[in-house]
């Protein structure tokens, strides 16, 4: 069954990577378990230990199973490569890894997944890369930080606890006019509501552990680039001894089939959210570009064609007891980190605490919600009898 590349995202994230008559007509292809692999004769041995050799040769280095989901995720951001990693971190990690070399520099935005930080301070610095960060909201000012030896831009946009919006065709043309290559990580939008090829991104990364799996059960990543860099990528990844479960994949695969629709509802739930806290008088400001006024809105509307669930609220200044009134007592929005399933969520974060390059000094508390799949009257009332909590909590402090 193939679908066509000129099809409507819907319609690709429906029929991507499906062959059902290769395996007895069934729907969804099948999930290999597989260490060995095979070959019925020498020559054969001997075609598939060529650089280039399209089939399968052993578990890690891919299977119809691992096959079949990265298809999908090749049509949804009609690129010529997509790897699968067992992590979104590990994405990251494989992009990074596979642009840099000692004596390099790279520059990373401030607003970056904090692991991503880590990443860099702690493990590139040791083989001898070095990274500056820089204000997320830099757009074309980038080219100042780029050095002769800066090989990789890294942004993320949103990103994901204070959600800028980067310019990324700014950053991309600064970035290739010196010879660098830009990575994003674009797990806040998807392929679905932004595609960052159109921009001429080199290599993006996604956590498939948030929306494209969407039902919190899984731990996976995947590395999307075009024919120079896809395949050298997929190298890396086998060489670095990156493989994901079967069970996992064949998960991420069935859920991306309804990621369209999940991310609409969970789009329109969050703006619902988002509109209602705007009229709290505890809250200082939301943070979500699809709203009139946000700081990253114009950019938003240039760039991206939707918005997924996940904003953040900043509360004005407020005793400790009063968020833990809020946070503690809620029906609906779980406590924890991740998001991108069906369910509400919310966790704090501070800023503060990592920022380099630029200054966070909201003097409240930063709360991120994620939007599930509820109905919206569900978890606005969820909120209402939090507020209601927080303020009791607020006015009498003693009790708490
Ligand atoms: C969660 C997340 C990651 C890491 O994904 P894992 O699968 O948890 O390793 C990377 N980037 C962003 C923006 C994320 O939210």
């Amino acid at each position: 069954m193939a679908e066509d590349s000129k099809s409507g995202i819907a319609t690709r994230i429906t029929h991507a990577g499906l062959d059902p008559h290769a395996n007895h007509g069934v729907v969804n292809p099948p999930v290999y378990h597989a260490s060995t692999i095979l070959k019925p004769t020498l020559a054969e041995w001997n075609e598939s230990s060529k650089p280039g050799y399209e089939g399968y040769s052993y578990g890690r280095s891919g299977t119809p199973t691992s096959r079949a989901f990265e298809k999908a995720i090749e049509s949804l951001y009609q690129c010529h490569t997509a790897v699968a990693v067992p992590s979104g971190l590990a994405a990251i990690t494989l992009a990074m890894l596979g642009l840099t070399k000692a004596g390099d520099h790279v520059l990373v935005t401030d607003s970056a997944y904090a692991p991503t930080r880590r990443l860099c301070n702690q493990i590139l610095a040791r083989y001898g890369v070095s990274v500056t960060y820089y204000d997320p909201l830099i757009g074309a000012g980038i080219s100042e930080l780029i050095q002769d030896n800066t090989s990789v831009v890294f942004t993320e946009s949103p990103g994901s606890i204070t959600l800028e919006v980067q310019d990324i065709p700014a950053i991309v043309a600064a970035a290739h006019a010196r010879g660098a290559k830009v990575v994003i990580d674009n797990t806040w939008a998807t392929a679905v509501y932004f595609n960052p090829f159109v921009h001429d991104i080199d290599v993006v990364v996604e956590a498939a552990t948030k929306y494209i799996s969407g039902h919190s059960d899984v731990m996976i990543g995947v590395v999307m680039a075009g024919k120079l860099l896809g395949p050298q990528l997929r190298s890396l990844s086998n060489n670095l001894g990156y493989c994901c479960g079967p069970d996992d994949l064949y998960l991420a695969l069935r859920g991306l089939r309804t990621i369209s629709v999940r991310l609409a509802r969970q789009q329109e739930t969050g703006l619902v959210l988002a509109r209602w806290f705007q009229e709290q008088p505890e809250v200082a400001r939301v943070i979500h570009p699809a709203l009139p006024g946000d700081a990253g809105h114009t950019l938003w509307q240039r760039d991206f064609c939707g918005a997924s669930g996940l904003f953040s609220v900043v509360f004005k200044a407020l005793p400790e007891s009063a968020l833990a009134a809020l946070v503690d007592g809620f029906q609906y929005f779980g406590l924890g980190a991740s998001w991108g399933g069906y369910e509400s969520l919310v966790m704090p974060n501070d800023p503060r605490k990592i920022r380099t390059a630029t200054i966070w000094d909201e003097p409240g508390t930063l709360l991120r919600f994620h939007a599930g799949l509820e109905e919206p009257a569900d978890l606005l009332a969820d909120l209402e009898a939090g507020f209601a909590r927080l303020r009791a909590a607020r006015d009498s402090p003693r009790d708490h």
